[in-house]
């Protein structure tokens, strides 16, 4: 289904909305018993953000990602997801990063961890509900391809660099907002 204009502007109100409502609400559910980073991840992540950031941050390990509830109301449209929620590595919910499936006592790996500290950055300039509304309609806007939204190719685009073992300073696009 080809979306546009009107129509492609209201779904992303509505969704950018409800992504956001859902977004605080992981918050409130897994924000409490998280942790810091521990030293090796704040030495790991060190020059390529703000001390401030890695500082603010927490990390939760969990054992899924759960699916935002209105996803399948979304597939009855059809508008499907490309990605499924409940396999994602890791997701960000503003400066909480949840990480899944990780085994008692193994590090959170480097790369991954990286990744989601671009989305805290993104995060910390649009806002829960900027970042909310932004990433969905990106999404719409680009062939509802979860590697086409433009929040996901710039975390995936400095992840790159930082495996290729570049050092250099994260920074989000302000067009992006
Ligand atoms: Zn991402």
């Amino acid at each position: 289904m080809r979306i546009e204009g009107l129509w492609l502007r209201a779904l992303a109100g509505i969704l950018g909305w409800l992504g956001g409502r859902w977004i605080h609400r992981q918050r409130r559910l897994f924000g409490s018993r998280a942790r810091p980073l521990t030293t090796q991840e704040h030495d790991d992540l060190a020059g390529f953000f703000d001390q401030e950031l890695l500082a603010s941050v927490r990390i939760r390990a969990v054992e899924q990602v759960s699916r935002p509830w209105f996803v399948r109301p979304l597939a009855w449209l059809g508008l499907p997801l490309d990605m499924d929620f409940r396999s994602a590595a890791g997701i960000t919910f503003g400066d909480l990063i949840l990480i899944s499936g990780l085994d008692p006592g193994r590090a959170v790996p480097t790369t991954l961890l990286f990744h989601e500290m671009v989305h805290v950055l993104q995060y910390q300039h649009l806002g829960i509900d900027g970042f909310a509304r932004v990433y969905v309609r990106g999404w719409l806007e680009n062939g509802r391809a979860y590697l086409a939204i433009p929040l996901e190719q710039e975390a995936y685009a400095q992840e790159d660099r930082f495996r290729a073992g570049e050092r250099f300073r994260v920074k989000t696009r302000e067009a992006l907002s």
